[in-house]
């Protein structure tokens, strides 16, 4: 790494496979910035859903260019309905090349002075951040998946049922992984971390070694 120069970790996967607890944690360790892009493209859905005009690609490429720093704060981001439309509208190439260079400028000078960053999303290791320092793949089946989204939904006092929310995570694993612009798939270098019988914990210690080991070799 040369002075001034940002260390970036990519880590892709889809979701609810644990990368966004993977993420938050390790820059947290690090000290490294941290930026969960399908934020960005939640919050163009959530901007396009208040609005009530059809998703159309000018339209969804339009809220991509009007998004501030506060959207990314929005209480309805989370909702299945704005994850859907955002697995939507992230297919479109307009939104994605509107939602390029902020992710790009946030990796290249974290805010904060911060002296690295840590991205999670579907497309860092292979489009955003290519030269990645790490690059990170999580997964894990998606039945897994489905039932820690249900928890995590009855959690929050929402009656979710199983066959449901395993079907709109299929729906949206094909959308995300079959679309033609930056589909989810790991880079060629990347480690992959298979979360199905893996906790945060456990995550997280297999993600620092491959951290470490990296920061050792770039130190030797
Ligand atoms: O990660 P999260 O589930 O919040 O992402 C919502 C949607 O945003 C994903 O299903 C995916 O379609 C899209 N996304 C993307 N590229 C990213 C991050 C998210 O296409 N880097």
């Amino acid at each position: 790494m040369t002075v001034g120069q940002s260390r970036v970790i990519a880590i892709d996967g889809p979701a609810a496979a644990g990368k966004g607890t993977l993420a938050r944690r390790l820059a947290a360790h690090l000290g490294y910035a941290y930026l969960d892009t399908g934020a960005l493209y939640r919050a163009v859905a959530a901007r396009l859903l208040a609005c009530g005009v059809k998703a159309t690609p000018a339209a969804a490429a339009a809220e991509a260019r009007r998004l501030r720093p506060e959207d990314l704060e929005r209480d309805d981001l989370r909702g299945d309905d704005v994850a859907g439309l955002a697995s939507m509208v992230a297919a479109m190439g307009a939104v994605r090349a509107a939602l390029l260079s902020f992710q790009r400028e946030f990796a290249a000078r974290p805010p904060d002075g911060r002296c690295g960053a840590v991205l999670d999303g579907r497309d860092i290791a292979t489009v955003v951040c290519p030269d990645a320092f790490v690059k990170l793949f999580v997964t894990a089946a998606v039945e897994v998946r489905a039932e820690r989204r249900l928890k995590e939904l009855r959690e929050r006092g929402v009656n979710a049922i199983h066959s449901r929310v395993l079907r709109e995570m299929q729906e949206r694993d094909a959308r995300d992984s079959e679309r033609s612009i930056a589909p989810l798939l790991p880079a060629r270098d990347a480690f992959v971390i298979d979360t199905s019988t893996l906790d945060a914990e456990h995550a997280f210690a297999a993600a620092l070694e491959i951290v470490e080991a990296r920061i050792f070799r770039a130190h030797a």
